[in-house]
C-alpha cells in the first residue's frame, strides 16, 4: 500500500481521483481549503486523512507531504466566473502553492495538474504539446493581467525547474473536464445549463456558440491519469508534459439544444456577448487536443461523447432524486 497526497482532493476531479485511490487500497491525504470543494464529495474512509488548509499554508503543506510516496497536485481555483472576480489569488494559489509543496516534499514524484487554458487564445483544433509556451500566450487566456492561466504556467515552469534537478515530475494538461460532482457555482458550461433546465431559466450563450470545445468524461479522465503514472516513460522528459482530452467536438449551440431537448425543458436560450460577462477577456474560439502523446503513452483512450456523459449525468441525477 502506498501513501498518496492529493492537493485539491474534495473537489471535482479531486474527488474522482481520491475515489479510484480509495478502491485500490491506497492510504490518501487530502489537502484542500474547502474554497471550491466540499467534504460531502468524499466518502469517510478508514485510510482517508483530510486536512482542512490551503496549499498557501506552509504548515498545513508540511504536514499534508509528511511520509507520502506520490503528491497528485491540483488545488487550484475553478471556473471562469471565480477566477476573474480574484485573478491574483487565482495566480497565486498556483504559483506560491505549487513552490511551497514542491519544497516541502523533496524528492518525491509529483504529477502537477496544468491547464489547456495555457495555450492562451489560439484558436485551433489540434493543439499539440508545446513545451516553451511562452508567458504571453498563457496569458492571452487571462485578458492579459496575472490569473488562472499564467498561475498554472507558473506552476509549470516550477516543474521545469524540477525535473532539471533530477526529479520526477508529469505535467498534464486536461480539456474540459466534465461529469458527476461538477458545481454550477463557477460558471462552467454542462452543469450551468443542465441546472438552467431543471429550474426553466435561459441558457445563456457567450458570442455566436459557434465556439467549439471537447468535453472529457472525468471518469475516463481518473483512469487515463493512473495509466500514466504507471507508465515509465510518461515521466521521463520530453514525455512528461502531456494533454489529456476527448476527441469529440461540439459547438456550445449544439451543446445547448442537446441538453435543452434531453431535459424537456422550457428554458429560452439568449445569446450575450463574451466581454459583457467578463469584460476585457475573450473567448477561446477552439480549443481541440492533439493526443499522439498520450496515445503513444497509454493507447487508444476510449472517450465517450458529450452526449453520453450528458445522458449518463441525467440517470444519475434521476436516481440521486428518487433516493431522497
Ligand atoms: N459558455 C456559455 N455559456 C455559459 C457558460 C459557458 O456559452 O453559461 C461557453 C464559454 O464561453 C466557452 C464554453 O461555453 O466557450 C465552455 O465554457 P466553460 O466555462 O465550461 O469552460 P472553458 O472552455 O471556458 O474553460
Amino acid at each position: 500500500m502506498s501513501k498518496v497526497l492529493v492537493t485539491g482532493g474534495c473537489g471535482f476531479i479531486g474527488s474522482h481521483i481520491v475515489e479510484h485511490l480509495l478502491n485500490t487500497n491506497q492510504e490518501v491525504v487530502v489537502l484542500d481549503d474547502l474554497s471550491t470543494g466540499s467534504r460531502s464529495n468524499l466518502p469517510t474512509h478508514e485510510n482517508l486523512n483530510i486536512i482542512i488548509g490551503s496549499v498557501l499554508d506552509k504548515e498545513a503543506v508540511n504536514e499534508a507531504v509528511q511520509g507520502v510516496d506520490l503528491i497528485l497536485h491540483m488545488a487550484s481555483y475553478v471556473g471562469m466566473k471565480l477566477v476573474y472576480k480574484e485573478p491574483a489569488q487565482s495566480y497565486n494559489v498556483s504559483k506560491i502553492g505549487t513552490e511551497n509543496i514542491l519544497k516541502a516534499s523533496g524528492d518525491t514524484p509529483i504529477l502537477l495538474f496544468s491547464t489547456s487554458a495555457v495555450y492562451g487564445l489560439a484558436a485551433t483544433t489540434d493543439i499539440s504539446e508545446d513545451n516553451k509556451i511562452s508567458l504571453e500566450r498563457a496569458q492571452s487566456y487571462d485578458g492579459d493581467v496575472k490569473s488562472y492561466s499564467s498561475g498554472k504556467w507558473e506552476l509549470e515552469q516550477l516543474g521545469h525547474q524540477a525535473i532539471a534537478a533530477g526529479r520526477k515530475v508529469m505535467i498534464i494538461r486536461p480539456f474540459n473536464v466534465i461529469g458527476e460532482r461538477q458545481s454550477a457555482a463557477y460558471g462552467m458550461v454542462v452543469p450551468n445549463f443542465m441546472k438552467n433546465c431543471n429550474t426553466g431559466i435561459p441558457l445563456t450563450i457567450y458570442d455566436d456558440g459557434e465556439q467549439t470545445r471537447s468535453f472529457s468524461c472525468v471518469k475516463t479522465f481518473t483512469k487515463t491519469i493512473f495509466k500514466l503514472l504507471e507508465s515509465d516513460d510518461a515521466w521521463v522528459s520530453p514525455n512528461n508534459i502531456i494533454n489529456i482530452g476527448s476527441h469529440h467536438i461540439i459547438s456550445i449551440n449544439k451543446l445547448a439544444h442537446y441538453i435543452k431537448t434531453k431535459m424537456q425543458a422550457s428554458s429560452p436560450i439568449e445569446y450575450i456577448p463574451y466581454d459583457t460577462i467578463f469584460p476585457n477577456k475573450k473567448d477561446v474560439r477552439h480549443r481541440i487536443p492533439d493526443t499522439k502523446l498520450l496515445t503513444k503513452l497509454v493507447g487508444e483512450v476510449n472517450w465517450p461523447t458529450v452526449e453520453e456523459i450528458i445522458d449518463g449525468l441525467l440517470v444519475h441525477e434521476r436516481a440521486t432524486a428518487q433516493a431522497r
